[in-house]
C-alpha cells in the first residue's frame, strides 16, 4: 500500500514536471507572439497567458491558476469559451471589450478570437482549450472612418444632384410654356450646382491623391519670396479681394526652401479663399514668414485675418473633412468643407504641421511650420 502510494506520488510529480516543463516551453515560444494566447484546463483555470494576452486582460497576470470566470469579466469571451467546449463555436468570432472605467467608445477594443480544444498535456483524460486573440481595433476604427466618409460624400453629392435633377425636370416638362426669365433662372440653378459638384469632386480627388501611396509631391528649391509675391499678385486681382488690405512680410534671412511650389500655392489659395469668404469687406489679411524661433531649420508661415474668427469649440475640428462652423454659409459661398483638410495633408507631406488659433470676433490665424529641407520627402539633392 505504502509502495503504491509512493509510486502514485512519484508518477504525479513526473507528470506535473512534464506538464510544467511543456508549459514553460510553450510560454517561451508563445511569450513574444503579437497574438494573444490563452490556455486553460478542463476546469477553466488559466495555465498559460502570454504577454499579449495580459496586455488585453491585465487581471490574468496577477492571478495565474485562477478560473477565467473570476478574472475575465467579458460575457462575450466567456460565452465563446463555452461554445468551444461544447464544440459549437464558429472558427472565428469578433468580440467587443470595454475596459472598466473607460468611456464607451474610447475604451472599446475589438478582438477576433479563435479557439480549439486540445488534449491535456499532463496525460490526464481532461481536455484543455487554447485561444488565440487578434486585436482588430485599429482596422475597426479605420472601417468606421471609411464608412463615415462614404456617408458624408454621398450626402454632399446628393444635395446638388437632386437640385439639378428637379430643375432639369421642371425645364423638360414646362419649357415650352415657360417665360424666358424662368428658363434662365432654372438654367442658372443647374449651372451653379453643377459647378458645386465639380468642385466637390475636384477636392475629393485632390485629397485621395494626397492620401495615396504616390502623393505626387515634387520638391524643388524655391524662393518663398518669389512664390508669395506672384501668388499675391494673382490674389489681389480677384474681384473678392477688392477693398481688402492684403499684405505680406517674408523675413529676408529665409533662404531657398525645398517645396512643391504647386502644392504650396494650393495651400495659400485655400487659406486666402477662406479669409476672403469668411471676413467682411474691408478686412485685412496678412501673410508673414520667418525662421522658427526655436528651430532655425524650420520656417513658420502665418496667414492672419481680422474677421469674425472661429469659436473655440470648433477650432479642434476645422481640419477634419467636411467640418464647417456654419454649414449654410460655407455652401452658399461654394465651400466644400475640404479646403483645410487639403491644407493639412499638403503641409504634412512636406514634413510640417498646420494649426489654427482664433480670437473669436477678432480674427483667425493659420500657422504652418515646414522644415527648410523638405523633411523626409527630400529627394537626393542634385
Ligand atoms: P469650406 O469649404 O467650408 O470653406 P474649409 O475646410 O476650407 O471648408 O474650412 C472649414 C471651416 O472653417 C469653414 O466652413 C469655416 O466655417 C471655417 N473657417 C475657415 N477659415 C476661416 C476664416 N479665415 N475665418 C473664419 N472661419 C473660417
Amino acid at each position: 500500500m505504502r509502495e503504491a502510494l509512493v509510486e502514485l506520488i512519484r508518477e504525479n510529480a513526473r507528470l506535473q514536471c512534464l506538464c510544467s516543463g511543456q508549459l514553460a516551453q510553450l510560454e517561451a515560444t508563445l511569450g513574444s507572439l503579437r497574438e494573444a494566447v490563452l490556455i486553460i484546463n478542463g476546469d477553466n483555470a488559466i495555465l498559460l497567458a502570454n504577454k499579449a494576452f495580459m496586455a488585453i486582460f491585465p487581471q490574468a497576470n496577477a492571478t495565474p491558476g485562477r478560473r477565467i470566470e473570476r478574472v475575465l469579466h467579458s460575457v462575450a469571451f466567456l460565452e465563446y469559451v463555452g461554445a468551444v467546449r461544447s464544440g459549437g463555436a464558429p472558427a472565428r468570432q469578433e468580440i467587443k471589450i470595454i475596459s472598466a472605467g473607460d468611456s464607451f467608445e474610447e475604451g472599446a477594443r475589438w478582438l477576433e478570437i479563435s479557439g480549439a480544444k486540445i488534449p491535456a498535456a499532463d496525460g490526464t483524460a481532461g481536455t484543455w482549450a487554447l485561444f488565440v486573440l487578434h486585436d482588430v481595433t485599429h482596422q475597426k476604427k479605420l472601417e468606421a472612418v471609411r464608412k463615415e466618409f462614404v456617408a458624408n460624400v454621398s450626402h454632399e453629392l446628393r444635395t446638388p444632384l437632386s437640385v439639378i435633377t428637379s430643375a432639369a425636370e421642371t425645364l423638360a416638362d414646362g419649357h415650352a410654356a415657360m417665360p424666358i426669365a424662368d428658363r434662365a433662372r432654372f438654367l442658372g440653378i443647374i449651372q451653379r450646382h453643377a459647378v458645386r459638384l465639380a468642385s466637390l469632386l475636384n477636392d475629393l480627388l485632390t485629397l485621395s491623391r494626397l492620401e495615396s501611396h504616390d502623393s505626387g509631391l515634387h520638391l524643388e528649391r524655391v524662393s518663398l519670396q518669389v512664390l508669395v509675391s506672384s501668388f499675391l499678385e494673382d490674389c489681389r486681382a480677384r474681384p473678392a479681394a477688392a477693398g481688402r488690405q492684403i499684405t505680406a512680410d517674408i523675413a529676408s534671412n529665409i533662404g531657398e526652401l525645398w517645396l512643391d511650389p504647386l502644392k504650396i500655392v494650393q495651400v495659400l489659395e485655400n487659406l486666402f479663399d477662406n479669409a476672403l469668404k469668411y471676413t467682411p469687406a474691408g478686412s485685412a489679411i496678412s501673410l508673414t514668414a520667418c525662421l522658427h524661433n526655436q528651430a532655425p531649420d524650420k520656417v513658420e508661415l502665418r496667414v492672419q485675418d481680422n474677421g469674425p474668427g472661429i469659436p473655440a469649440a470648433d477650432l479642434p475640428h476645422i481640419f477634419e473633412r467636411f467640418y464647417r462652423v456654419d454649414k449654410g454659409r460655407s455652401r452658399e459661398t461654394g465651400g466644400t468643407g475640404l479646403g483645410l483638410s487639403i491644407v493639412k495633408h499638403i503641409v504634412q507631406l512636406h514634413g510640417g504641421h498646420a494649426t489654427a488659433s482664433s480670437n473669436h470676433g477678432k480674427g483667425t490665424t493659420f500657422t504652418l511650420v515646414f522644415p527648410i529641407g523638405g523633411g523626409n520627402s527630400l529627394p537626393t539633392a542634385p
